[in-house]
């Protein structure tokens, strides 16, 4: 006995519907052959008999698939281009640092730039780990350079990021009224958070109490942040000033220390030393 499946494959289509067929055909991508129409470029059949609808349909040859596929690889890469052209717009307030990356970099710390190279290499590592760095060094060292080098590469990289300092993010929430809040935890959307210039912002109650309130949500976001300063690593070991004195505690514990330049530097947490490890590779 026949199964319902090969009496619809018998059933042949009526010479009207292969007429019919026919007529459908685009002539600038298929032709006609012994009646069926093919795609002019793979040379594979374009429609198909489908007994069960009694009709012709339409099918997917080999090239029209390959195009779609094509079409859709670039609309990705497209789609991947526009949205770190968005990061970068919005990752930095200081067009100027978009320019920043490890090819322009003179290697005058060379050591420096190693660490922040493997920094953004593994950065997946370290964001794990909530580890962040502090780049300490005087003025002109490059500390600023090589944080947006990071920053640009991890970008490249589809990791959105933003480059800002104190002095803007208090000066943004001076001029609101409303949405500090907000504001404040838009900071923690980003994967990486560069802090530029810690030590530049006034030194008021008002100031240190905005600076610990914005290193606390990083802190407890998980996220890591990278801080440059001109301060000294002892400094920031040896304040008498309390307020300040709980910054920069949270700093320690957030952030691993990278000498641009100057002073020597120090022995870190034993727990650090895994990742202090690939930052020295
Ligand atoms: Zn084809």
């Amino acid at each position: 006995m026949k199964s319902m499946q090969d009496i619809f494959k018998s059933e042949e289509p009526t010479e009207e519907a292969i007429k019919k067929m026919l007529a459908t055909c685009d002539e600038s991508a298929e032709y006609i052959k012994d009646g069926m129409i093919y795609c002019r470029k793979c040379n594979e059949p374009r429609r198909k008999w489908m007994s069960v609808f009694g009709a012709y349909v339409h099918v997917t040859c080999s090239c029209m698939i390959a195009e779609r596929d094509r079409k859709e690889a670039e609309q990705k890469k497209q789609d991947r281009l526009a949205r770190i052209m968005e990061y970068r717009n919005a990752g930095f307030q200081d067009r100027e640092l978009q320019k920043c990356r490890f090819d322009h970099d003179d290697n005058k710390s060379k050591k420096a730039s190693d660490m922040c190279r493997n920094y953004a290499r593994r950065f997946e590592d370290f964001k794990k780990a909530g580890k962040g760095l502090i780049l300490f060094g005087g003025v002109g060292t490059g500390k600023t350079f090589l944080a947006s080098c990071i920053a640009n590469e991890l970008i490249d990289n589809g990791v959105p990021c933003l480059v800002t300092n104190f002095a803007r993010i208090i000066n943004t929430l001076q001029g609101m009224y409303e949405g500090k809040q907000n504001y404040l935890d838009s900071l923690n959307e980003f994967d990486l958070l560069v802090i530029d210039d810690l030590g530049i912002e006034r030194n008021t109650e008002y100031v240190n109490e905005l600076v610990y309130n914005i290193i606390d949500a990083r802190y407890r976001s998980g996220k890591p942040m990278i801080i440059t300063t001109n301060l000294k690593y002892s400094d920031l070991h040896n304040t008498d000033d309390t307020s300040k004195a709980r910054i920069y505690s949270r700093i320690i514990e957030m952030c691993l220390p990278v000498l641009v330049s100057g002073e020597d530097r120090r022995k870190t947490k034993a727990q650090d030393s895994r990742l202090m490890d690939i930052l020295n590779v």
